[in-house]
């Protein structure tokens, strides 16, 4: 999994990252049980502080509390995001959709 983009500083202990994450993850499919790929191309914006942020509310918030961002962090939470949302492998989505065409 590879992060690209930009970081930049936006204030005194803000900072933005744009960019996108692209890869191939492993992920076991929610209805079948099997294990297929699934690419990644998600784009984020996130906003990074270097203080405890006060905005508890926004989910694109992440914390370096010690002023080192750690991309690898970033990547993996965000992997950590998809692998826990529902995913169907390719061929559950088709079926998926066939049922969904007879109602
Ligand atoms: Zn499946």
């Amino acid at each position: 999994m590879t992060l690209s983009g930009t970081l930049y500083k936006k204030a005194r202990h803000q900072a933005i990252v744009d960019g996108e994450i692209t890869g191939v993850l492993s992920l076991v499919c929610d209805r079948c049980g099997k294990g297929f790929e699934h690419e990644v191309d998600t784009r984020i914006k996130l906003t990074l502080y270097d203080i405890v942020s006060k905005d508890k509310e926004d989910l694109d918030i992440i914390e370096f509390l010690d002023g080192v961002v750690d991309t690898d962090y970033i990547v993996e939470s965000e992997c950590n995001a998809i692998e826990g949302s529902y995913h169907y492998c390719d061929a559950c989505e088709a079926s998926e959709e066939a049922l969904e065409m007879e109602f």
